[in-house]
């Protein structure tokens, strides 16, 4: 139990709804060491970690999954990102002059802000959705954001508390895509899971979990699939985006601190160039103007 993070898939025989649960332990911690948080904060932050693994395994692409929030309320950003070897990565920002408050919702926590999915394929287009703030919550803003997008109902529930970070997902499938003759199942479905307590869903094991709540159901659990803190920082990355800078100000900085640094927020790398890694670059800005 201590050290488990993973997503499994679970079906209902004989019915139309499928579900997914998610469960992460160190990869979570991972994500929150970084920073001084807010207790409310990081877990905030580890119900928007549960929520993209959700994501990620619902959403088919080759590539990578991001969901951030930008506000001017206590919460200023949040992003969290899962790639397709289920790499995950997140990071926040937040208002520190004030008390991060405990009990509001999303909407009031961003205030004139919103809340992007960014799909981002390995090959192809670059596809952005805003997710309504719409209620309190993240998960409810998320089962708008599936019934808008994909018009299936759908149920999140999260919950993260500074060690674990957890998800549970339940989605109604169209009709002809499973044999249905079990008209209840949905309704019955979604209330048992509406009974679970917060330190269930972060506590108990996937099997154990879905054992307690559908035990008297045909429930089909596919292998678990293991998820892990990941980084996709790297040098040549790095360097892209200090290129984007332009020439003048690389220049400036050079000459006053004789290395640029960047650091990467998400896990700490540490990267350093020096005037010869920028030669090429400013050698053909040189020539260009
Ligand atoms: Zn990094």
């Amino acid at each position: 139990m201590n050290n488990i993070n993973e997503i499994q898939r679970f079906s209902f025989d004989h019915t139309n709804v499928r579900g997914e649960r998610v469960l992460l332990n160190d990869a979570y911690q991972n994500i929150i060491s970084r920073k001084e948080y807010p207790e409310a904060l990081e877990r905030l932050l580890g119900e928007f970690v549960a929520a993209i693994a959700l994501l990620r395994d619902i959403v088919k692409i080759d590539g990578v999954l991001s969901l951030q929030c930008k506000g001017e309320g206590p919460l200023k950003a949040l992003m969290t990102e899962c790639d397709e070897h289920k790499n995950l990565r997140g990071i926040a920002q937040w208002d520190d002059t004030q008390a991060f408050p405990e009990q509001v919702s999303l909407k009031e926590l961003l205030a004139n802000g919103y809340l992007v999915i960014t799909i981002a394929p390995r090959n192809g287009r670059r596809y952005q959705g805003i997710v309504e703030l719409v209620g309190d919550t993240l998960a409810e803003c998320l089962e708008q954001y599936f019934y808008q997008s994909e018009q299936l109902p759908s149920r999140v529930w999260l919950a993260a508390n500074g060690s674990q970070a957890a998800g549970l997902f339940l989605q109604r499938l169209p009709a002809e895509q499973a044999q249905t003759g079990d008209e209840d199942a949905w309704d019955r479905f979604v209330h048992l899971a509406s009974t679970v307590k917060d330190e269930e869903l972060l506590g108990l094991a996937t099997e154990e979990l879905l054992h307690r709540l559908y035990h008297e159901e045909e429930l089909r659990l596919y292998d678990a699939k293991p998820m892990q803190f990941g980084c996709s920082c790297s040098r040549e990355r790095t360097l892209d985006a200090i290129v984007s800078m332009g020439a003048e100000e690389i220049r400036h900085i050079l000459s006053e601190q004789g290395v640029i640094q960047a650091d990467c927020q998400f896990c700490a790398e540490k990267y350093r160039f020096h005037k010869e890694d920028l030669d090429d670059f400013l050698g053909d800005q040189a020539q260009t103007h």
